[in-house]
């Protein structure tokens, strides 16, 4: 089978292996969709700890596909049943574990990231995955498509949660890439008033051609933009969906009295730490929250969103290709072409 790998910084190759075994406990998967993501692009671009020209990794995190051969002592999954993937896999004894957050366990392991990815035709499910619920059975109504772009939904989603959006609120994203979309779509859905700050107003534009809902702001002073948008009050929520430390900063001005701000995009370790102004969050009773990735129950519950039609992710994805023309959408992927890239299988 075709897999794409990287093989150190700046070197991925598509490449013939064989189709993985299976054990008594496992899954084989054929995969049918996965979405390239920013993770996926840093990963080529700075490499990744333990992975050389000996030990090569299968990127790809965001993906779906139908089940191929079940292992014997496999509880529930079936031949042909179509599936979505929660990648993140706990250790299941620690205590982040036991409250449900896999995502958060110091020992996570995770597809494409740690071990081998959805960028292949055939992926190998272990058994720690399918007995802790990482695998879910697609509910009506959502296509492979839709489920490999749950995955950073879910991760919006979880960002969502810290912000308590209330109906009517004035919401900021800050970073128009395919997560500030999905934070956009998720406060609207939530019935809030919706703007997107990027440098690019290319970026902007296409944001609003598939949310005609939202304002936009590509300029130098946000802060006029700001009271002009909120009626003067200040920001409800806003929610930084890029990895700049002065974004992060310039949020606390614009915010109105207690006021949500969500950290989601991280920031670079040798650009922390990020000096702010606490006395916005003490005078105007500010609460600073952070993410990162998503729950499995969070994961199943935005699958819902999609299945019941409360939110439509399809038009994040703008580009597909086959997995022949993969390193083309690496390229136009890191190049910020298109919103979301999606690789069928
Ligand atoms: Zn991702
Ligand atoms: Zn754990």
């Amino acid at each position: 089978m075709k897999a794409l790998k990287l093989f150190g910084p700046k070197d991925i190759r598509l490449v013939e292996v064989a189709v993985p075994e299976i054990d008594d406990n496992e899954i084989l998967l054929k995969t049918e969709a996965a979405a390239i993501c920013g993770t996926d692009i840093r990963m080529w671009q700075n490499g990744c700890q333990g992975v050389d020209e000996t030990h090569p990794l299968t990127l790809g995190h965001e993906f779906s596909g139908v089940i191929e051969e079940v292992g014997k002592n496999v509880p529930f999954y079936q031949p042909g049943m179509v599936v979505g993937m929660q990648p993140n896999i706990g250790c299941g004894i620690c205590d982040a574990c036991v409250a449900g957050n896999f995502h958060l366990c110091e020992d996570y392991r995770a597809f494409g990231i740690n071990m081998d990815g959805a960028f292949a035709e055939y992926i190998k499910i272990p058994s720690e995955a399918i007995v802790r619920g990482n695998l879910a059975v697609l509910p009506n109504g959502v296509s492979c498509e839709e489920a490999a772009v749950n995955e950073p939904l879910s991760c919006a989603y979880n960002g969502f949660t810290k912000c308590s959006v209330q109906p009517g609120e004035h919401a900021l994203v800050v970073g128009a890439g395919p997560i500030g979309v999905m934070h956009a779509k998720l406060l609207h859905m939530a019935g809030a008033i919706v703007a997107m700050n990027d440098l690019s107003g290319e970026r902007l534009e296409q944001c609003r051609s598939i949310m005609p809902f939202i304002s936009t702001y590509c300029g130098d002073d946000l802060a006029a933009f700001t009271r002009e948008f909120t009626l003067g009050r200040g920001l409800d929520i806003a929610i930084t969906a890029c990895p700049v430390p002065s974004v992060q900063a310039a949020m606390l001005p614009l915010m109105n009295y207690g006021g949500r701000v969500n950290f989601f995009g991280g920031i670079p370790e040798g650009k922390q730490p990020v000096p702010i102004n606490t006395n916005f969050v003490h005078y105007k009773e500010l609460f600073l929250t952070g993410s990162t990735r998503s729950s499995i129950a969070q994961f199943r519950r935005t699958l819902g969103f999609i299945s019941q039609g409360l939110l439509d992710i399809r038009s994040v994805i703008t580009d597909r290709y086959a997995l022949n023309d993969i390193t083309d959408a690496f390229e136009n992927a890191r190049q910020a072409k298109g919103i979301k890239h999606l690789i069928h299988f």
